[in-house]
């Protein structure tokens, strides 16, 4: 089951970085019943970015300090993936 409104820190944070952000969205699941719960929001983002510290192009967290902690961390990626994916989008 989905819930796809997001919490307002995260919807302002959206609003404002979309060049960013390919998709995002709110999922009930395990992961955000074990933390503040009972959702946890996926972020998944453009080519041409990354979220250094969880090392992939999704940032997946279940609560919303610890959502705008990785966003913090989301830098330029130039890999292989994302360079195909550019150069497809274009
Ligand atoms: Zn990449």
């Amino acid at each position: 089951m989905k819930n796809r409104t997001l919490p307002p820190t995260i919807a302002k944070w959206a609003a404002k970085n979309q060049n960013r952000i390919d998709e995002i969205e709110m999922e009930f699941d395990e992961s955000g019943e074990e933390h503040e719960g009972p959702w946890s929001a996926w972020c998944y983002l453009e080519p041409g970015y990354m979220c250094e510290i969880m090392g992939t192009h999704i940032i997946h967290e279940s609560t919303v300090r610890m959502f705008m902690d990785a966003t913090k961390h989301i830098i330029p990626c130039d890999c292989d993936d994302c360079e195909r994916a550019m150069k497809e989008a274009a």
